[in-house]
């Protein structure tokens, strides 16, 4: 047995417990010894039985003097025994677990440690954690214990005892040169190891996670350093002239001017289309902020350029949006413009710029000649998805140069991480004009009024609603009951808004009626949009000024501020009205931070801190990747990782051995 054994070599784990281990994400010696203990359980204490005292919690250690079954009279079984230890006896009680007697023998030494209750007017630990003292120093009591994330049939007991087996047999080989442990002040790992499974004091807990902390960041530095060195061999599959005094005519066709970061991020993305390796770069901006027409201004410079480009977007309404807005942009210009979703049939093959939904992958249009490919929001699609668009657009060493768009605001110890590996550009303001949004958690009592001011609104200023409803049909689980319904929803608004009107769009409608309700809201003629998240992406209404949110606890703060972003496109002063089922204080809390800032960044790094990245960028789908000991706000931990992952690249030649042996799979160093 090492550690990249299977997880089956470890005595006493058959196939039974592989199975169940899997759900653990289990799998070899090596995940078994990185199951990180989620807390820990004090019981240093030892006590003598005579000074035990009703509500302790304690050790104890002593012989066995009694120990039986008993059955009560409705055929229920417990089970007794009686401890001494010279000072004094005391009662232990299990209940159930008639193999105790069996396991445990008159004489046997054993540890007890719980908390000391009453059974039968006598103080007893009822159903404590107990081991039987041999030869060995106990593990599961009289001392700090850990306690693991666990699944059925696989108990902290359990996987204490096989740990404590794997780290009395298995060496872990160190991955970190020892001046980095020595400046960083890191135990090493195999001391780490033993010191989060098996704690003398809190201090040494500490010193643990502070060294696989280190590891885990490290880590994510080096992947993303390791895609950045593997896209940058890459050769753009076309070149581009490095002249841009084309560009002028893009600009004088805009009707607006540009901002200042708008343009920052089109000068960025110009000079890339010039260098030797292909652009990866990440356009991020809030809502609103005006992403579409930087994309723009790259999809005329290929066109200038005799090359084609493609957008792709996560939903057909927005593919469609884009495809009414760049028209308006770009085919003044010269540009012909096809749009490709799923059953689009006669597709214009020689296009200059192709906008569609993943459709753009599987379609057999031949989109060959791709020279430009853009990805709008981009944390929508999983990353086969969008590998797969660039490796349509690929061939060998060849790849085109890839823009990927997102609103979700990415906190900087992330995009130093994660997306370590792309450029970045950032548009951190909004084109000027644009009104603020003031946003109110509202009262359910208050309900009523809100609705009479929303009427009042609408008859005043002629202003457009959009009304979001997490769910389509009120689902049976009982949980879900509470759920606000868009279906029941619309009935009750239009007994509410009977005077106006009100239209429905759902994720489950076809695409043309999606594409209808759509349009008609953006010429005005309906007055409330009721709606699924599906607007959350995209949609540009500059009349809609008033967002209302139910069940408003069940979004993220990020996906929140999305929805949020749907109004305050125009110049009218617009409102976010937020509604929540749930009044807990935590809820409260957090919806609340929505009245006090608009900033986006600043949600997003709230809800990391709240809610982990699981939540923000959606963990499972999207192949972000799962810190067990590290914590995404670390920002001092991430520089310093970053440093360190930079000057080990630096040094490679130096740290050659130790290099390939953590990172040998990643192949960074050829
Ligand atoms: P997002 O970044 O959310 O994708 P869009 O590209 O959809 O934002 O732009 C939002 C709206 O702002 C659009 O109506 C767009 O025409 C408009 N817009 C973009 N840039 C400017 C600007 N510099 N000045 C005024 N309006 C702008
Ligand atoms: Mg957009």
């Amino acid at each position: 047995m090492d550690i990249n054994s299977p997880i089956g070599k470890v005595p006493l784990v058959g196939s039974n417990y592989i199975k169940k281990l899997e759900k653990l994400n289990i799998r070899t010696v090596k995940d078994l010894l990185y199951h990180i203990p989620s807390r820990y359980e004090d019981f240093r204490k030892v006590q003598k039985i005579s000074d035990l005292m009703f509500g302790d919690v304690v050790s104890i250690q002593g012989k066995i003097e009694e120990i039986r079954n008993n059955f009560t009279r409705n055929k229920k079984n417990f089970q007794s025994a009686i401890v001494s230890d010279g000072s004094g006896n005391v009662q232990i009680i299990w209940f159930n677990q008639p193999f105790i007697v069996k396991s445990i023998k008159i004489g046997d030494q054993l540890s007890i440690s719980g908390k000391v209750g009453e059974f039968g007017n006598h103080l007893s630990f009822i159903s404590p954690d107990y081991e039987v003292l041999r030869q060995n120093k106990p593990i599961h009591t009289a001392k700090i214990v850990s306690v693991y994330p666990e699944t059925a049939g696989v108990s902290s007991k359990w996987l204490r005892s096989r740990i404590n087996h794997v780290l009395k047999h298995v060496q872990i080989e160190e991955t970190l040169p020892e001046i980095i442990r020595e400046s960083n002040d890191l135990v090493d790992i195999n001391t780490a190891i033993k010191y989060i499974h098996d704690p003398e004091n809190f201090d040494q807990i500490e010193d643990a996670k502070k060294r696989i902390a280190f590891d885990e960041v490290l880590d994510l530095h080096f992947i993303s350093l390791a895609r950045r060195s593997a896209w940058s061999k890459n050769i753009p599959t076309h070149k581009f002239k490095a002249d841009f005094t084309f560009i002028d005519k893009f600009y004088k066709n805009l009707p607006f001017e540009l901002t200042d970061s708008q343009q920052r991020s089109i000068d960025e993305i110009l000079q890339d289309l010039t260098k030797k390796s292909p652009m990866n770069r990440l356009l991020e901006g809030d809502v609103g902020s005006g992403k579409t027409v930087v994309a723009a201004a790259g999809f005329y410079a290929s066109f200038i350029n005799g090359y084609k480009s493609i957008l792709m977007a996560p939903t057909q309404i927005l593919a469609q949006q884009h495809f009414l807005t760049l028209k308006d942009l770009l085919e003044p210009l010269g540009m012909s413009i096809e749009i490709v979703v799923s059953g689009s049939k006669n597709i214009n093959e020689t296009a200059d710029l192709f906008i569609g939904t993943h459709a753009l992958i599987h379609n057999k249009v031949d989109i060959g000649n791709i020279a430009f490919v853009v990805i709008d929001e981009q944390h929508r699609f999983g990353v086969e998805q969008r590998e797969h668009l660039v490796k349509r657009t690929t061939s060998k060493n060849l790849a085109p140069h890839v823009l990927t768009m997102t609103a979700t605001p990415i906190p900087r110890t992330i995009a130093l991480t994660f997306y370590g590996d792309l450029d970045l550009s950032t548009l951190d303001e909004l084109p000027k004009g644009r009104s603020p949004i003031t946003t109110w958690l509202v009262p359910e009592k208050k309900r009523d009024g809100a609705y009479q001011w929303i009427k009042e609104q609408i008859d005043s200023k002629g202003i457009q609603v959009f009304v979001v409803c997490p769910l389509i049909d009120i689902s049976d689980h009982d949980s879900m009951q509470q759920v606000k319904s868009v279906n029941a929803e619309y009935e009750k608004l239009t007994m509410i808004f009977d005077r106006f009107k009100i239209s429905l769009l759902h994720g489950r409608q076809r695409s043309e009626k999606k594409n209808e309700v759509l349009k008609e809201f953006k010429d005005g003629k309906i007055d409330i949009l009721l709606s699924t998240p599906v607007v959350e992406v995209g949609i540009d209404i500059a009349n809609a000024t008033i967002m209302v949110i139910e069940a408003a606890e069940r979004f993220g703060l990020a996906q929140l501020h999305q929805l949020r972003g749907r109004v305050g496109r125009g110049k009218v002063e617009s409102y976010c009205l937020l509604f929540s089922e749930k009044r807990g204080e935590k809820t409260t809390s957090r919806l609340r931070s929505m009245t006090e800032t608009t900033s986006g960044l600043e949600l997003a790094e709230l809800d990391l801190q709240l809610r982990g990245p699981g939540e923000v960028f959606g963990v499972k789908q999207h192949g972000f990747p799962e810190l067990k000991v590290a914590k995404w706000h670390d920002k001092r931990l991430i520089n310093k990782t970053k440093e360190t992952a930079e000057m080990l690249i630096k040094e490679a030649d130096l740290y050659h051995d130790i290099l390939n042996r953590r990172y040998g799979r990643i192949m960074l160093l050829n």
